[in-house]
């Protein structure tokens, strides 16, 4: 019983955001992104890794974000008013599509249900690269659902797993890589990306979600992120992570497996610190 109200939630949820990007949704092909955030929240992808995607949609790349949750439990603000707020960032990030999977929050795990809804997204948006939650954070949300990122992008590249789109069967699909972003909890990253450049779009993304956050018009119940503080919060993470690159800002990440590295000058900084 219990299944069948989340199943509808699942496809109820999901069709109210195809339908805020219909141009990005022509037909049942596969969407083809080159870079793909997965995210519990709305609102996680734009804290951690909002700068790095705004970058590489400037660059001409395909990029995505898929939210698990509509972030039903979250404290200020309604499931509709944080659908409207995420649609909203995704235009400022200039990315090419943004879904949503009607997961429930606060429960996201790796049930054979929710495994098989992300390897149906992955199918269908055949991103090269994943981005996905810090593997252990403050919200225990963000531990499981890189958990079940990592899971469904490595069982999308079986093909005894049989998933369909709009009635179609789905091709396989292994994204090569998987990197976690680091949200709240302080994590040593493995590469910073140099967001300078793109700081104030991250900014404007995460102000997006106005019910969220602090702003001097908004009364709300204050929560762990809704205060002044949090924005310096933001700030000097970001300048912590740039520290010792050249970079003013920059965004971590954590690898999941052994890069390989073809010409050792893709390493070398492009900055002039030295
Ligand atoms: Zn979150």
């Amino acid at each position: 019983m219990m299944m069948a109200v989340q199943k509808s939630v699942f496809i109820s949820a999901f069709a109210v955001q195809l339908q805020k990007w219909p141009s990005a949704y022509p037909n049942l092909l596969p969407m083809k992104l080159d870079i793909l955030a997965l995210a519990s929240h709305p609102d996680d992808a734009e804290m951690s890794c909002s700068g790095t995607l705004a970058l590489h949609a400037q660059m001409g790349y395909r990029t995505g974000i898929v939210d698990f949750t509509r972030g039903e439990l979250g404290t200020r603000g309604t499931p509709e008013l944080r659908d409207a707020e995420a649609a909203e960032a995704a235009k400022i990030l200039g990315l090419t599509w943004r879904g949503n999977l009607g997961l429930p929050d606060g429960f996201v795990g790796t049930t054979p249900d929710q495994v098989i809804k992300v390897i149906e997204v992955l199918r269908f948006a055949q991103p090269e690269v994943v981005l996905c939650n810090a593997p252990s954070d403050r919200h225990p949300d963000h531990g499981s659902g890189a958990e079940l990122a990592i899971r469904a992008c490595f069982m999308a590249g079986l093909a005894k797993i049989e998933t369909h789109w709009e009635g179609q069967k789905q091709q396989v699909w292994r994204p090569k890589q998987v990197f976690h972003y680091i949200q709240d909890q302080l994590i040593k990253p493995d590469f910073v990306i140099d967001i300078t450049n793109h700081w104030d779009t991250k900014l404007a993304s995460i102000k997006a979600f106005k019910s969220q956050f602090y702003d001097s018009s908004n009364e709300g119940p204050e929560t762990y992120i809704s205060t002044p503080e949090f924005w310096r919060f933001l700030g000097s993470r970001a300048m912590e992570y740039g520290h010792g690159t050249g970079a003013q800002y920059a965004e971590g990440f954590i690898k999941t497996r052994q890069m390989l590295v073809t010409n050792l000058l893709d390493l070398t900084p492009k900055t002039t610190l030295v």
